[in-house]
Order: C-alpha cells, then structure tokens, then sequence
C-alpha cells in the first residue's frame, strides 16, 4: 500500500469522526442541559476536520521552501489570528449582543465558501461542467448570506439600517439581480467549456459575484418586525447550503457535511418560523413580507402608571399568572428575579405560567435558554396556542419587557409592519402589569395600542428592579 493510500484511508476515517460528532451535537444541542456538551463535540469535530485537511494530499504537495508559498504558514497563521479574534469578541460581548454577532458570523461563513469558489475558479484548471454549477451555486449563496447577514447584523445591533427601507419594485430589482447573476454563471461556464477565453470568463465570475452581493442587501434591508427573526434563519440556512456547494466543488465530503447540515437545519427552523409567525416561504421570499408602513398611531391615549406597591396588591390578590417575557427580561438580566417572583405567587397559592412567543427576545428560543438559566421548570413554558384560550381567564398577565409579541395591531392593523404575526393575548387578561423603562417602541419601531388599554397599567422601570421591588414587598 503506498504512502497516499494510506493517507487517504486516514482522512476518510477522520471526516467521518468529525462528521459523527457534528450529528451527535447537533442533537445535544436540542436540550438545554446539553447544548454545552453538544457545543463542545462540535468544537472538537470541527478541530479533526481542519487538523486533518493540512494532511490533505492538495495541501501537502503545495508545499515549498518559499514562505509566501507555503500553504501551512498560511493556514496556521489564519487559524490561530481567527481563533483568538473569536476567542476575545465571544469573551467580551454581551449576553444581548449575542444574536447580532451570531448573525455576523454566519455572514463569515458565507464570506468564507465565496472565497474558496472564487479561489478555486482562479486556480484549478480542471474545472468540469459539475464543479462549475457548484461553483456558480456557491458563489451565489454564499454572496447573499455574506450581505444579508450584514444588513441583518446592522439591524440587530441598531448601528445600521435601523428604519426599514423601501426598494420601489423590490420583486423586479431583486430578479433582475438573479437574472443577471445567472448570465454570469453562463458566461464563466462557457469559459471553462473552451467557447469563450478565460479573461470573459472572469468577467462572468466577476458579474456574478456582484450580482448576488448586492441581491443579498435588497433582500434583506426592507425586512422588519416579525419578519426579522425569518430571514435570519434563512440567511443561516443559506450559509450552510454555501459551504456544502463549496465541499462539492473542491470535493471535500466534511464540509459536504458539515454544510448540509447547518443548511437543512436552518430550512427547517425557517419553515417552523415562517409556521409560527404565519407567513408562508413563497412570501418570504417572493412576496411583498415585511411591510414597512408604519402602525396607525390611532386614538392618542396616555397609559396609565402604577406604583409597585399599588401593583403589589392586585398580585397578592391574583389566583392566575402568566408572566410574558420578551427582549427586555434579556436587557435587564431579569430572569433569576422573575424566578423568584414566580415562587412568591406559587407560595401565595396563585397558578403561574410563562407564555413564551416564538420570536419573542433576539433569537430563536431566546427567552427558554434565560428562563432555563433560571431554573425555571420547562412544563410551566406554554406556547402562544397553549396559553391564549385561557387569557381571558388570567387575573394578571404580567408584560417584562415586551413589545412586539403583544401588540394587538398585529391582529388588527392591515398597515402594520406586524399584521399577520400571531401574538401573545396579554390584552384579553383582566389586568395587565407591562414593565418597561419608558415609551420606547420595539423591534418594529410601531406603537403599542395595548398600553393604553383600560384594563393595562405600566409599571415604569428597569425590569429587574421592578421585579426585585415586587419581589421585597411578597417579603415584608
Ligand atoms: P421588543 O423588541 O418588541 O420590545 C422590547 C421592549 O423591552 C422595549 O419596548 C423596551 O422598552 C423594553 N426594555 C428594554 N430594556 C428594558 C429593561 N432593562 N427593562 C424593562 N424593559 C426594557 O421585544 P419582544 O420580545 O416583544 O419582540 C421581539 C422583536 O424582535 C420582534 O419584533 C421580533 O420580530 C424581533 N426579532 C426577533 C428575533 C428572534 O429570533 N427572536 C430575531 C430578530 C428580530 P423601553 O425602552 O421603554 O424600556
């Protein structure tokens, strides 16, 4: 058996490790109280993987004693710049700026399948008529989750595109763009058939790159509001399905792998998203989603404030509470106080649940992991279609920190940017308590009829601090 025999043997051995333990944590990860030990398999699949392409035959035999040439010094140099770069800014980043950063490096991601197509264009003088659809597809997808993420990051953090912008004849412009990228995938095609010569084949390469690049802005910048949170498990999707294209072009079954897995997984998620907030994919991605008019402002009603003490006194009174969590729990760390709340009006001999929006908060399953965090147990989570028959039964539904989710105008305002998204009932409880700093609006930037109900009362503050108040007055 000769040396490349063996060596191969050996790769193959080790991707399909790698590729075990991606599916074994990617199962882990489902839980809470695995997701850390899923986390880490992955982590160390991920490290045989990239261990074991340095091995690579094509790696190995571009190996020279010119150190620009030399692909180790490259790799080893960009692995350890990479880690310490993702070490330091996962270290150092908030818990609320995790999804904007999430988000940006799966627009790494699809940054990175972009590359290895354009890369592997520019060198391998193989190329067959299959490598260059999985090429075109590559450079494609991977170009729309690079700016779409982008714009999704900037929209996220609030440092970017925070007002959604309209694109007149957002359709027309958008497949155009397809249109035009798709004649560059036959142009550079036709290049590497020998009909045309490579420098108009470049051009095609170039025009396709371009063409994406900018679809992936348009696609995403007009998003808002309950939209938000699909998109981004498309993008996701769309950055796993660029690097399995990748994995076919330059025959790499890890990453194959690898990206199959991370694209179906995102296509799942997006379906189930797309379930939960009512839209359907042909409208995600061909229709007219993600409206951009505003809320109608309606009558002008000033919401009435209460004290925590005042406020105290309705709970101690309350035999049925749902606490409805949102972005600001996540701002304000309010979870462990929430949870202790929670027991005081357990103790007091009140039912309490926690109803739990798919969107609600900055990422999918966002307010779960907090309230897991907490200790909160999972069988007191409900869902929206688990909890909304018997709101109107609850004697208070308690709003820590959320907008969007229960804002009514998503049930009744056509011109909403959030019409069609189910939502929490809050409104139909018999007294609702909404807990929030000021009159800041959400995600969605639309105003909130249910604030100025009659049957709502704010309770102005930061959550935590609120929630501890309330917490102190169970105790005296
Ligand atoms: P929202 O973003 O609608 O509202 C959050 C509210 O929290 C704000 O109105 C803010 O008001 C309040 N708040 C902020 N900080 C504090 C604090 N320290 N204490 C008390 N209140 C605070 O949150 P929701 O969870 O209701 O909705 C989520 C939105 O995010 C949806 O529009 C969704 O589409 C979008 N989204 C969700 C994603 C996901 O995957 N879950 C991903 C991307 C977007 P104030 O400033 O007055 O305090």
């Amino acid at each position: 058996m000769t040396f490349d025999n063996i060596r191969t043997i050996c790769t193959t051995i080790l991707y399909m490790v790698s590729s075990v333990l991606f599916i074994r944590g990617i199962k882990l990860l489902g839980k809470a109280d695995t997701a850390r030990k899923g986390n880490l398999l992955s982590s160390v699949g991920m490290l045989i993987a990239v261990v074991t392409v340095l091995f690579e035959k094509e790696v190995t035999s571009t190996i020279t004693f010119g150190p620009a040439q030399n692909a180790y010094i490259w790799a080893i140099a960009a692995i350890v710049l990479g880690g310490v770069i993702g070490a330091v800014w996962a270290k150092k980043v908030e818990m609320t700026g995790m999804p904007q950063l999430v988000a940006l490096f799966n627009g790494f991601g699809g940054l990175s399948s972009l590359l290895v197509a354009l890369t592997q264009y520019m060198t391998d003088k193989n190329i067959n008529i299959f490598s260059s659809i999985a090429l075109g597809l590559t450079i494609a997808i991977g170009a729309i989750a690079f700016t779409g993420s982008v714009v999704a990051w900037g929209k996220l953090s609030g440092k970017m595109f925070k007002k959604n912008i309209t694109i007149p004849a957002k359709n027309a412009i958008n497949g155009l763009l397809a249109a035009v990228g798709l004649a560059g995938v036959v142009i550079y095609s036709l290049s590497i058939a020998g009909v045309v010569d490579t420098q108009i084949g470049m051009i095609g390469v170039i025009i396709v790159t371009c063409a994406y690049l900018i679809l992936g802005f348009t696609m995403v910048v007009a998003i808002g509001g309950g939209d938000m949170p699909v998109i981004i498990s498309l993008l996701n999707a769309f950055s796993g399905l660029a690097a399995a294209f990748a994995g076919l072009s330059i025959s790499n079954s890890v990453l194959v792998v690898s990206g199959c897995l991370v694209g179906t997984s995102g296509l799942i998620l997006t379906l189930i998203m797309c379930k939960a907030m009512n839209r359907t994919l042909y409208s995600l991605l061909f229709g007219s989603f993600g409206g951009t008019k505003k809320g109608t402002a309606g009558e002008q009603k000033e919401p009435k404030s209460m004290s925590v003490e005042d406020a105290y006194l309705i709970l101690e009174a309350a035999s049925s509470v749902v606490f409805i969590p949102g972005y600001g729990m996540a701002v304000a760390q309010a979870q462990h106080a929430v949870k202790e709340l929670c027991d005081k009006l357990e103790a007091n001999g009140a039912e309490v649940s926690f109803a739990i929006h798919p969107v609600a908060g900055r990422m999918p399953g966002h307010m779960n992991v907090l309230l897991a965090e907490a200790n909160v147990p999972y069988e007191q989570l409900k869902t929206a279609d688990e909890m909304n028959p018997q709101m109107a039964n609850t004697d208070v539904a308690i709003v820590i920190g959320a907008n969007d989710v229960v804002n009514p105008s998503a049930l009744t305002d056509e011109s909403s940017p959030l019409y069609g998204m189910p939502i929490i009932n809050a409104f139909e409880a018999r007294t609702v308590f909404v807990l929030k700093r000021g009159k800041g609006t959400g995600f969605s930037g639309v105003e909130n009829p249910l604030f100025t109900n009659d049957n709502t009362v704010m309770i102005y503050g930061d959550a935590k601090q609120t929630v501890a108040q309330l917490v102190s007055e169970f105790e005296e």
